[in-house]
């Protein structure tokens, strides 16, 4: 009996580890199986899955995340010309634009769109040799950040000519006369761009755009060329109102083989004036009121030469690859750099606030319920403010993380919906009474704007992250597919006996961090805290490769369908990438013993995310024999973590409260304006009142506490406590001072109802408001 054992188990080593036998027993039918089970793709996703590069999010698949070398990875300083940008135009531009005016008028003061184009905001992806700022990702984001903190009007209106539009495709694919054409007059607001691929047909699906192209002869000033006949209805597209360069994304076909072979030759981008016979422009919609010119656009038999395609008429059909790859980096900038400027004006304000709004005699910040919103507020602004800093360095090292900018995208835009839902909490009414005064209701109203574009977040989280990502950062799996592809069996058998070696090496890794609490996963020369959590990471990147490569080789090309898991596992990727970037910010900015409360907020927060994420892809995973080894391996000791508690949190939000130091290093990115404007300047001023007066007012309440001083009657305390010396003249000043400020911050815009375009009082149908006794005597009982 034994006999037998031993030879089967021999006989199965020999399968297993000698190449040659294997390749001749079981890897053909395991290939055959495997090409089965993977899902069928078509071009345009397939284009959208190989573009751009893997990154650190390779790392994150690994299991084993190089730390050391994300902690040496430096970043591109500002130069001192873009850091005088910042300083000097950024900073007028912010003084120039009233968000509150702005929304009223509809639009940036003629003032503000002069500048912008004087100065050359439009310009600053576009290299100086071609007339534009020539500005690295990491000032581009630093400028959005700045601008939206002030107006998500002027912030849209400047992020958007220089993300995913003509003068980004130019760069990339223009022919050099279409750049030398077009570039300069882009750099100076010359031409004001838009970008218009959105249509009511195809929305989050652009590529089953309707908008057409048909290839044929026709008259373009005056002479016969061969050309494209273009039928379009777009709609949603930003700066559309006032554009002069369409930037225009549609199916191309040659009917006629004008071209060449091909009939249907794909989403091809090209460059329209707005002004040709057939184009239909210049009507509005309305987002949100967020005063950003954004409207349709609708094009019949619109006539234009084959060179108004990008790059010519060799990238004919090539726009879907052009615009993947450009949104590989671009939707790591824009959108993360407007969420961080809004978090960080929320952490501004919400703290402010707090310190001088009080309520039964206590700055609400002192309540634990207040206290609880803060500490998201100021966690999560700090996560966010890392993430920005690091994908704007990857991009600016030559990178086009394509899972990370999509990570981006979603979870900043989303930080920014808890973080100002969180700060108008604290703001309450002052929050939601629009006017001067209010900072917080434009961002509120752009939430869902930045949920929504580039992107919507529930498709980018449940469709992209996890589906790139596995396929492209995967060690294994695009190999894998690409040997199916190929037939190629000896490429298969490398690489699915590497994965199956992977895999074993990930379960027992998982394990023994799971018994040891990651002791040994600890990377070295990274001493306290920070080495703690990257040790608890690195045990969560093994177990997300585990749970990743388990929900693969169960649920197969099922997963695509199984969005409730992929977008668990993309939770799990994302807060890996969250929480890497938190260490990393702690790092980076020298390990300021004050920040360790916002790092383990941050690092404790993304913990917990990835645990519940993979509890839950395991918890819902169909095959329950996988699931339950998962739940022994990964978590044999049950769930270790746990939301940052309630200590931490006060911590956190103490730092946005009183520590001023601290509130100001959080929110260093963003535009503070002078004392006399009614909004954020008017808080800051009162909060500094406030706090030079707060000594005094605790001298004060001690003394009434000790009954050194009666607290009856409460008018004359004051004069009162100088009286008997607890105070002095000085302190009594300043103590009505803050009193004068702080009432003045807490008080909301009022205005009559013609100024709000409302039905005035005095008008006859205002009737309708007064009881129906008081217009019709004869019928009250
Ligand atoms: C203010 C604003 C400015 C814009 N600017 C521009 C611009 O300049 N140029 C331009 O071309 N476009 C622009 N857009 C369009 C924007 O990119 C689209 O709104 C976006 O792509 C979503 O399309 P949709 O609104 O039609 O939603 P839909 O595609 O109808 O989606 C509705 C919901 O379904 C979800 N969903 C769809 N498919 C899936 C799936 N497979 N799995 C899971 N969930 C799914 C989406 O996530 C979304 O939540 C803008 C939009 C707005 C609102």
């Amino acid at each position: 009996m034994t006999v037998v054992a031993v030879i089967l188990i021999l006989a199965a080593a020999v399968m297993l580890l000698v190449p040659a036998v294997r390749r001749r027993t079981l890897t053909p039918p395991i290939m055959r199986a495997m090409g089965r089970a993977l899902p069928r793709m078509g071009d345009t996703e397939r284009i959208a899955l190989e573009a751009g590069t893997v990154w650190w999010d390779g790392d994150l698949f690994s299991g084993r995340p190089d730390w050391k070398k994300l902690l040496a990875f430096e970043k591109k300083p500002l130069s001192p010309r873009e850091r005088a940008f910042l300083d000097g135009p950024v900073e007028e531009l912010c003084g120039m634009v009233e968000e509150w005016k702005v929304e009223r008028d509809g639009d940036l003061p003629a003032e503000a769109w002069r500048f912008i184009k004087e100065k050359k905001f439009f310009g600053m992806i576009i290299p100086e040799e071609y007339g534009g700022l020539g500005f690295s990702a990491i000032a581009n984001s630093a400028v959005v950040t700045k601008i939206s903190s002030r107006s998500v009007a002027a912030g849209v209106s400047v992020m958007v000519p220089n993300s995913l539009g003509p003068a980004e495709l130019l760069l990339h694919y223009g022919t050099e006369e279409q750049k030398r054409h077009f570039l300069p007059r882009l750099a100076t607001a010359e031409e004001i761009p838009c970008f218009a691929l959105t249509g009511p047909e195809a929305g989050s699906d652009a590529a089953s755009t309707k908008s057409r192209g048909v290839v044929c002869r026709g008259f373009y000033q005056g002479r016969d060329v061969l050309g494209m006949r273009l039928n379009w209805r777009k709609r949603y597209i930003t700066l559309a109102p006032v554009t002069t360069l369409i930037g225009l994304a549609f199916r191309l076909h040659d009917p006629d083989h004008l071209l060449g072979d091909k009939e249907d030759l794909g989403i091809t981008l090209a460059l329209i004036p707005p002004h040709l016979p057939g184009i239909e422009i210049g009507k509005r919609h309305d987002p949100l009121s967020v005063p950003f010119l954004n409207g349709p656009i609708y094009g019949r038999d619109v006539f234009v030469p084959l060179d108004a395609i990008i790059g010519g008429k060799e990238r004919a059909g090539q726009g879907w690859q052009m615009l993947m790859a450009n949104l590989a980096a671009g939707r790591g900038i824009s959108l993360p750099g407007l969420a961080t400027g809004a978090s960080q004006l929320c952490s501004r304000v919400a703290g402010a606030y707090a310190t001088v709004r009080e309520q039964f005699d206590m700055p609400i910040g002192r309540f634990e319920g207040i206290e609880e919103r803060l500490a998201t507020i100021g966690g999560l602004t700090y996560v966010m403010s890392g993430a920005r800093v690091l994908t704007a360095a990857a991009v600016d090292a030559g990178e086009k993380p394509a899972v990370v900018s999509a990570i981006m995208k979603a979870y900043l835009t989303e930080g920014m919906r808890t973080v100002v839902n969180a700060a108008m909490d604290v703001q309450a009414g002052a929050g939601i009474s629009k006017g001067p005064r209010n900072v917080l209701a434009h961002a509120y109203s752009a939430v869902p704007i930045g949920i929504t574009v580039e992107g919507a977040n529930i498709l980018t989280r449940t469709l992209i992250i996890f589906g790139q990502g596995a396929i492209r950062c995967h060690p294994y799996v695009r190999s894998e597919m690409e040997a199916v592809a190929a037939k190629d069996l000896e490429k298969f058998d490398r690489a699915f006996f590497a994965h199956m070696g992977f895999i074993a090496g990930n379960a027992l890794r998982c394990f023994g961090h799971a018994l040891t609490g990651s002791r040994f996963a600890r990377p070295s020369g990274v001493p306290g805290p920070a080495g703690e959590y990257l040790a608890r990471l690195t045990a969560l990147s093994a177990a997300f490769a585990l749970v990743s490569d388990a929900s693969m080789a169960t649920l197969g090309g099922q997963l695509k369908r199984r969005e409730k898991i992929s977008g668990r596992l993309a939770d799990a990727l994302a807060w890996l990438y969250l929480g890497s970037a938190t260490v990393k910010k702690f790092w980076d900015d020298g390990k300021p013993e004050a920040d360790i409360p916002f790092l383990s907020w941050g690092c404790e927060k993304a913990i917990d995310e990835i645990e519940s994420a993979l509890a839950g892809v395991i918890e819902n995973l169909p095959n329950r024999a996988a699931a339950w080894m998962l739940g022994a391996v990964i978590f044999p000791l049950g769930m270790t973590s746990a939301a940052p508690s309630d200590a931490l949190g006060a911590k956190v939000a103490q730092a946005l409260l009183d520590d001023r130091e601290e509130r100001l290093r959080l929110t260093r990115d963003i535009y503070v304006p002078p004392p006399d404007d009614p909004g954020l300047g008017r808080l800051e001023l009162a909060l500094d009142k406030v706090m030079a007066a707060a000594p005094a007012v605790h001298a004060v309440k001690a003394a009434v506490r000790a009954r050194k001083l009666p607290r009856e009657p409460e008018g004359t305390l004051l004069e009162r406590a100088v009286q008997a010396a607890v105070i002095d003249e000085a302190a009594l000043k300043r103590i009505r001072e803050a009193e004068r400020a702080r009432d003045d911050a807490i008080q909301v815009d009022e205005f009559d109802p013609q100024q709000l375009g409302h039905r005035s009082p005095g008008e006859p149908d205002a009737e309708r408001y007064r009881p129906e006794s008081a217009i019709h005597p004869s019928r009250a009982r």
